[in-house]
């Protein structure tokens, strides 16, 4: 299908029409003494509410640069990047920090979790740094270790799990501050395909049941067109094109049948 100018109706997703992420002329350029590096280089993307986007790219393509802009982990040299409506290039020092905190969640590629900790202590270390009351702290750590299937395994440390295991966590740890953005940076690069295609599966079921946006780099295109509903494509910096998955028809086309019969074609 090819890329298309016209509005995703996103179904799915709560009435707001709003896209979760707006990104205008974004770059982000490094300099390295003489010369600089266009690492991101006048990107524009606008990603619709729910839709889970894969960014693909070969290596040095922009993509975890990109990824990290919109995260508020770094910010651009230029351009403008709004979430739900704020501009993240405008916000003060202390409302990034919020906004890393309480409306994204980011899961990466060695799963960074602290080794010396339990499982449900890795995943409450966000409710803390966001000072959520210590009442409230054990439902919402045991929510989202079931939301990944962990509930049973909370008094584990890290070295006792495996790899999909520990991603699992990774991703509960993203989840407890109820963020409305899960960004992941190649969140299968460090496992197996059958645990990959695992943590994929279930990164679909959180978007579906959550009305989650996601954003995932990835160079693996096979995963990204079985579960994602688009790949954005990078090289050199710039965003090269945007194309909708048959996932992403699929839903649509099984939404529309039960609602107004109209299959839509937006991406
Ligand atoms: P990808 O995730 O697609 O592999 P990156 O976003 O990590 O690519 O990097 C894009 C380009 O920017 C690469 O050329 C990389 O070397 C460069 N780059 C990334 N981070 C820095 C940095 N902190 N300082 C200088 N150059 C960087
Ligand atoms: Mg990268």
């Amino acid at each position: 299908m090819p890329p298309s100018a016209s509005p995703d109706p996103h179904p799915l997703n709560q009435p707001s029409h709003q896209p979760a992420m707006q990104i205008d002329h974004v770059s982000r350029h490094y300099v390295m003494g003489e010369s600089a590096i266009r690492a991101v280089d006048d990107v524009s993307l606008s990603i619709p509410t729910g839709q889970f986007l894969a960014l693909l790219g070969s290596s040095g393509s922009g993509k975890s640069t990109l990824l990290n802009l919109m995260a508020g982990l770094d910010r651009p040299t230029s351009g403008a990047i709004f979430s739900a409506g704020r501009n993240l290039a405008e916000l003060s020092p202390l409302e990034l920090a919020r906004y890393r905190r309480n409306t994204v969640g980011m899961v990466f590629q060695s799963f960074n979790l602290l080794p010396r900790m339990t499982l449900e202590e890795n995943v409450e270390l966000p409710l803390r740094l966001a000072e959520v009351d210590r009442s409230e702290r054990g439902a919402r750590v045991q929510e989202a270790l079931e939301r990944v299937r962990l509930a049973q395994r909370t008094g584990h440390r890290p070295s006792e799990l495996s790899g999909g295991e520990q991603q699992r966590t990774a991703i509960a740890r993203a989840l407890v501050n109820r963020p409305k953005i899960l960004f992941a940076d190649e969140p299968t690069g460090n496992l197996d395909s059958a645990t990959g295609e695992a943590i994929l599966t279930l990164l679909r079921e959180i978007q579906s049941t959550m009305g989650m946006t996601i954003v995932m780099v990835t160079h693996e295109r096979h995963l990204a067109e079985k579960f994602a509903d688009r790949l954005a494509t990078m090289g050199d910096g710039k965003l090269l094109s945007t194309t909708a998955t048959e996932v992403h028809a699929t839903n649509h086309a099984a939404l529309h049948a039960t609602t107004s019969g109209n299959r839509g074609a937006g991406q």
